[in-house]
């Protein structure tokens, strides 16, 4: 599949990768919008968050949970980090497999924009 993420899960296109088990891989940002800017991804392909079902939707807890100990290795948890999730075009998705961004390392604003 020409899938960017399916790619990177396949490792046929590198990554700085931070984690990896048997669910999720994550990874840095190519341009970081923070200075730690890590993408957390299911490696079976989803495209966006319309796409879970009653047969692969804990894969966002356990997103969550990889993000906040990703957090905890970073330093970051205390001061304060952002998980977020972008679901199609108008919320600013680019790349259509699922992920979650962990953002942190600097004050972030709110509303995001
Ligand atoms: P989205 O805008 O879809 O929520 O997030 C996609 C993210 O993927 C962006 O932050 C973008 O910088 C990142 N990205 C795009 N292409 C690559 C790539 O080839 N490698 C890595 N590591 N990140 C990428
Ligand atoms: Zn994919």
């Amino acid at each position: 599949m020409n899938c960017l993420f399916c790619q990177i899960v396949n490792k046929t296109i590198k990554a700085t990768i931070c984690f990896e088990d048997e669910q999720v891989l994550a990874f840095e940002d190519i341009n970081p919008q923070a200075p730690h800017h890590v993408l957390i991804v299911p490696k079976e392909h989803i495209s966006t968050l319309n796409e879970l079902n009653e047969s692969n939707k804990t894969i966002i807890g356990h997103m969550t949970w990889v993000g906040s100990q990703l957090a905890k290795s970073l330093e970051i948890e205390e001061k304060g980090y952002r998980l977020v999730m972008n679901c199609n075009k108008g919320a600013g998705q680019t790349v259509f497999h699922l992920h979650m961004h962990l953002l942190g390392g600097r004050t972030l604003h709110w509303p995001p924009g």
